[in-house]
């Protein structure tokens, strides 16, 4: 076979379906540049593969996107193309389905430990049930790499005739894919036990003759007594795959001679009734051996296999096994979930439902008696709980998190010293912001430091209860003093906002309600969390104003005009707030002299953003009472303040050495530093420092700069 676009344009114009042909031959042109001169272990171009692999998924009639995707599918593992540049060129269907099989293939597969095999499978299963297309594309991928795997070293053979034999057969097995599974079988158990493989083949090509024979006699004789269906029914005759039988005797520990079904006759007719019909006459005809009639039709597997299956025993003596279905059935026997495609779907799409969930549901609806009922229960709880995402940690182990859940969560979630200890983390490899929202199938490493210590701000952005109790906890635990004084400053600032001006009488009466002994406790169990504010402000309020009922209320004005201005820690001014505490957001780390904006956090003073800065923008119209005016008081620079700087250059020795010494010659104090490599070979380096002004920080970028090989350097928003 010469896999060419030639080839596969043929094949597109002999399917005779709607296919985007444009679309593939630009998806082929881009996969055809981007492999060039890479070679197959074979020694062929290395584009044969993403062809073959299209070509299998042809035969499937997958849709357009499919058919792209595959000959995308190695193009951003292997080279240095991005994944955005498939998404603009060819959609987001397209670059989803090269990431969702990109990623697959990063899911570590241990391929040792039996137990693992399970969760393995539920793991793939979950990497892609947002779309099934990706797991089609991934069988098709590995059937192509295991129909040519002869050229790869022994004991990468193994490995990936293991990894067949353990995930990805028991996969197309669970989705109906019949043929691909047996293929993929009976490849991998050549390779696994090459002489066992080669005992059963040598028993069944010893009587090949004689067994084709037997087989058109069979045949022939059924053929007469159903002629007068019309239109004739189809009939062939075939030997059963060569892992069937090696498991009946090698696992099953038969004799070769007491498989029944080594032998199996398929019957293919137009109706359910016409397949009862078949049934009876195959049982005149031939002997039916006792207990061995099975009606997959009434009741169907868990993939969707339906057929009549029966054992019966002719005049040689030789029992054989017959398979009667529609031919709607046998599509589903051969093709599993890909027979949507094939024989319903249209190739315009709007296979929306199917794609996603409905498949694992379908596959529970059916499920009567599968002995790995619970693991298929557990895949199941992603389609019924759409609102969580499954992360994997970089072993493979799987974390579930609700939907818009962070690194935070996910670090705590693996366990509390590790979020404790957190000091950022990369998705796939890179790194990542806090805020960042995981997805069902990331891969995540969190980084950690035994300095490092959790952040008051990652309250506000952690998703899970479980989390915030634990980055509470430790506040409460460490910080006691600090806890008392933001606590003290929440409670100051929120009695503000609500024109109450408090008595430390009134606040430990307050405490008192809330059952703490003293006002430090009370202060300290806001401070941490413990407490909040907000829920308590009401009562809080009432209490006030039974107490102050006769008191002349000051008018908001009268108390705006009291506090206007007043000047506060950091430099920075609020406007008609007193004494509150400041903090300066770490998603942009505004300097004096950036344009800025405050924004009263619940429970923790005022957080300083530049105007700019994306939280500001997107901020929800709901909260757009909490942004308050702020400037800067100017004049004092003793404060400092830290900024962060994204440099891209080329890799190099010394790079790091080169860059930290400039800024050290600034005396300017390093916060942190992180570097790592990018895909395109350049260096990325992070670097957090602290300054006194937006001037410093440029003229020290400006000198960043002109470090040899810097491509770019920029303040960023990266914590
Ligand atoms: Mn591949």
């Amino acid at each position: 076979m010469t896999y060419t676009i030639e080839y596969l344009t043929e094949r597109i114009r002999a399917s005779e379906k709607p296919y985007d042909l444009e679309k593939i031959t630009a998806a082929y042109e881009l996969a055809n540049e981007a492999h060039a001169g890479i070679k197959r272990s074979s020694g062929e171009p290395y584009i044969i593969h993403p062809i073959a692999v299209a070509d299998i998924l042809l035969e499937f009639y997958m849709d357009t996107d499919t058919i792209c995707a595959a000959l995308l599918h190695d193009v951003v593992e292997d080279t240095d193309i991005p994944l955005e540049t498939l998404r603009k060129k060819f959609g987001d269907d397209v670059a989803n389905l090269v990431d969702g099989v990109t990623k697959i293939g990063q899911i570590p597969l241990n391929t040792t430990k039996e137990e693992q095999q399970a969760e393995n499978i539920r793991k793939i299963l979950i990497a892609m049930s947002k779309d099934i297309r990706v797991i089609i594309i991934k069988l098709a991928d590995r059937l192509h790499n295991m129909r040519t795997i002869q050229f790869r070293p022994p004991e990468k053979q193994r490995k990936k005739a293991l990894e067949t034999m353990n995930f990805y057969a028991p996969i197309a097995h669970r989705l109906g894919m019949s043929a691909v599974k047996e293929e993929m079988e009976d490849i991998s158990i050549r390779i696994l036990d090459p002489y066992g493989a080669q005992t059963i083949e040598e028993m069944l090509d010893k009587h090949k003759e004689q067994r084709d024979t037997f087989i058109d006699i069979i045949k022939s004789r059924i053929r007469e007594r159903i002629s007068d269906i019309d239109p004739p029914p189809t009939i062939e005759g075939r030997v059963k795959s060569v892992y069937s039988i090696y498991k009946k005797v090698y696992v099953k520990g038969k004799n070769f001679d007491e498989i029944y079904d080594i032998y199996a006759v398929r019957v293919i007719v137009q109706t359910v009734i016409e397949c009862y019909n078949v049934l009876g006459i195959i049982h005149d005809i031939f002997k039916p051996i006792p207990y061995r009639f099975k009606d997959y039709i009434a009741t169907p597997k868990p993939n969707r296999y339906q057929s009549l299956h029966t054992t019966v025993i002719g005049r040689e003596g030789i029992p054989f096994e017959v398979q009667i279905r529609t031919y709607e059935m046998h599509n589903t026997a051969q093709y599993g979930i890909a027979a949507h495609w094939k024989y319903k779907a249209g190739l315009s799409g709007n296979v929306s439902g199917e794609k996603r969930f409905d498949w694992i549901r379908h596959i529970l609806e059916q499920q009567q008696d599968s002995d790995d009922i619970n693991e298929l229960a557990d895949a199941i709880k992603v389609d019924l709980a759409p609102d969580d995402v499954y992360v994997f940690t970089p072993k493979g182990d799987v974390i579930t998190l609700p939907t818009d859940s962070t690194i935070i969560d996910f670090a705590y979630a693996i366990h509390t010293q590790v979020g404790n200890h957190m000091t950022g983390a990369k998705v796939g490899g890179r790194q990542i912001r806090f805020d960042y929202r995981l997805n069902t199938g990331d891969i995540v490493e969190i980084q950690t430091s035994a300095n490092a210590h959790p952040n008051r701000n990652w309250l506000e952005i952690a998703k899970t209860s479980e989390a915030r109790a634990k980055i509470r906890s430790w506040f409460k635990r460490e910080c006691r003093e600090e806890n008392i004084t933001e606590g003290k400053n929440s409670i100051e600032l929120e009695f503000r906002r609500n024109n109450m001006i408090p008595s430390e009488d009134f606040i430990l009466e307050l405490a008192n309600m809330q059952h703490f002994d003293n006002i430090e406790d009370f202060y300290a169990a806001i401070g941490y969390g413990g407490v909040i504010l907000s829920k308590i402000m009401q009562r809080a309020k009432d209490l006030y104003n039974s107490r102050n009922a006769d008191k002349v209320q000051e008018t908001e004005e009268e108390i705006l005009s009291r506090n206007y201005y007043k000047r506060r820690k950091g430099g920075v001014i609020v406007e008609g707030i007193d004494n509150c505490l400041i903090k300066f957001a770490k998603c942009c780390n505004p300097l004096p002299g950036d344009d800025i904006i405050g924004f009263i956090t619940r429970g923790y003073g005022v957080s300083v953003h530049k105007r700019d800065c994306v939280n500001v923008i997107n901020s929800p119209e709901s909260e757009k009472e909490r942004w308050i005016n702020v400037m800067w008081a100017g004049g004092t620079e003793s404060e400092s303040y830290n900024a962060t700087i994204d440099i891209i250059a080329e890799d190099r020795t010394a790079l790091i050495a080169d860059i930290t010494s400039v800024i050290a010659a600034s005396r300017l104090p390093i916060r942190q530093i992180t570097a790592h490599q990018l895909k395109n070979g350049n260096g990325n380096v992070i670097v957090t420092v602290e300054v006194a002004s937006l001037e410093q920080l440029n003229a020290m970028i400006g000198r960043i700069s002109k470090v040899q090989g810097v491509i770019s350097a920029e303040r960023t928003g990266i914590v």
